[in-house]
């Protein structure tokens, strides 16, 4: 296989101005193998458009707003070498931002939110064409809408995979041949033809149910670091980018906090067996970090994880002594309210749980309904102020000494709920957020350093 088809994804930061998109496009360019481009919005954008949509704001400031997103983007503009052919679509797609800005009932139509906020790629991918058009090729701007169908939960919508497959193959697939396909990560449309999003930082799942829809052998998503580290390097300084990771640990990683890969990106990867790269646009000759589907070697430590602003509830009823079904009573609630259990351990009148906190919702989803629900059947008690740290490797139930070599390098602080994961690649317990940061770094020099 001399050139495996490849999609390349470039995030917020990759994107952020001219020349951030010229090294993406390098990029593009030096790889034959690369037919896709999948953008997110330059950096900045996605947050105001949320503030337009989400905030009660006057006049003044929704003007105000609007007028930053211009200048990001004119800024990209104005250093374009064909700079006319883009301005009158960029200035409608600028005047489609301020009419749904300015409507009457955005903050109240979901559909309209979704739609002001798919702005920011469909502005990014417009200019990235130009940028990459710069380079000799042949580039075209494709509307993800008319391939990435998802259901009609505005805000977090979910992919149908059969019809993006037949769409992609259709209406995608022949266009590779002839032209670099640029298009938009994070929207969707749904069966009507509404402009759905998939959830903050979902464009790395759309380059991922991309490349299963077309057959694609290789994912790139390329970033502001150089791969994806043994934590947070914002953590602690002694973090270094992992040269291989398998789809497990790169799911768990995900799953649990790791802010490089949306946690639903290995999804598509894992069912199509292909090939994850992530690296940095500003530097990609220091290579990545390699996700695929066997690793070399299967270390029982690979990488540790934080997840923030989590929320233990405790629900105790004496009635639970002898009862039977009082779980799925109390399971049934939260999932009616949308919400998905993490962490859960019992003892005999009580049930303590925490909640899986995407994009940091939990705290607006856990409301007084969903509190007064549960209190029809039990006593109800909500702590925040959590983080939940994971260790995520291999082998991790089976090996002698594991659980061990962790609780002993945290053996000074309060662990309030432990974890081994229903597979092993990963234990996970909740601290207090205050003790999180030196928990990881104690832990990260015990195992990696
Ligand atoms: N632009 C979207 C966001 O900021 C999606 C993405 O960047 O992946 O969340
Ligand atoms: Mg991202």
């Amino acid at each position: 296989m001399s050139n495996p088809l490849t999609i390349a994804k470039f995030g917020g930061t990759s994107v952020a101005n001219y020349a951030a998109m010229q090294n993406c496009a390098r990029i593009v360019a030096g790889n034959p193998g690369t037919r896709i481009v999948v953008v997110s919005a330059a950096a900045g954008i996605t947050n105001h458009l949320v503030d337009l949509a989400h905030k009660a704001m006057t006049q003044d400031q929704i003007s105000e707003v609007c007028q930053a997103i211009t200048d990001i983007e004119y800024r990209i503009l104005n250093e374009l070498k064909d700079k006319d052919s883009v301005e009158s679509k960029l200035n409608d797609l600028l005047d489609e931002v301020k009419k749904l800005a300015f409507h009457e009932e955005i903050l109240h139509r979901n559909d309209l939110k979704d739609n002001l906020l798919s702005m920011g790629e469909r502005m990014s991918s417009l200019m990235f064409s130009a940028v990459l058009a710069e380079q000799n090729v042949t580039t075209m701007n494709f509307d993800v809408r008319k391939v990435l169908r998802t259901d009609s939960e505005f805000g977090c919508a979910a992919p149908q995979l059969e019809a993006i497959r037949e769409n992609a193959q259709a209406l995608l697939k022949p266009e590779i041949d002839n032209a670099i396909v640029v298009t938009q990560g994070f929207v969707g449309a749904d069966d009507e033809g509404r402009t759905t999003t998939l959830g903050r930082g979902g464009s790395d799942f759309t380059a991922a149910l991309l490349a299963e829809a077309i057959d694609a052998d290789v994912c790139e998503i390329w970033t502001d670091v150089t791969g994806v580290y043994t934590t947070d390097p914002r953590i602690t300084a002694a973090a270094h980018p992992l040269p291989e990771l398998s789809f497990e640990e790169a799911a768990e990683m995900a799953t649990f906090g790791a802010k490089v890969l949306h946690p639903a990106t290995m999804e598509p990867a894992v069912r199509k067996d292909i090939k994850v790269f992530v690296g940095s646009s500003k530097e990609p000759e220091k290579g990545g970090t390699w996700i695929v589907k066997d690793c070399e070697n299967e270390p029982p430590f690979r990488a540790l994880t934080r997840r923030k602003e989590q929320v233990m509830v405790t629900v105790k009823t004496p009635k639970m002594m002898y009862a039977q079904g009082f779980l799925q009573q109390v399971f049934g609630i939260i999932a009616k309210h949308k919400l998905s259990v993490d962490l859960v351990t019992t003892s005999e009148i009580s049930v303590s749980f925490t909640l899986d906190n995407p994009a940091n919702s939990v705290a607006q989803r856990l409301n007084r309904e969903t509190i007064a629900d549960l209190e029809t059947i039990c006593d109800v008690k909500v702590e925040h102020g959590f983080d939940l740290v994971t260790v995520v490797g291999n082998h991790m139930q089976t090996s002698k000494g594991v659980s061990s070599r962790i609780f002993a390098a945290v053996s000074d602080f309060n662990l309030r709920m432990i974890c081994f994961g229903a597979n092993p690649h990963n234990i996970s317990f909740l601290v207090n957020e205050s003790d999180s940061t030196e928990i990881v770094t104690i832990l990260h020099k015990e195992l990696f350093e």
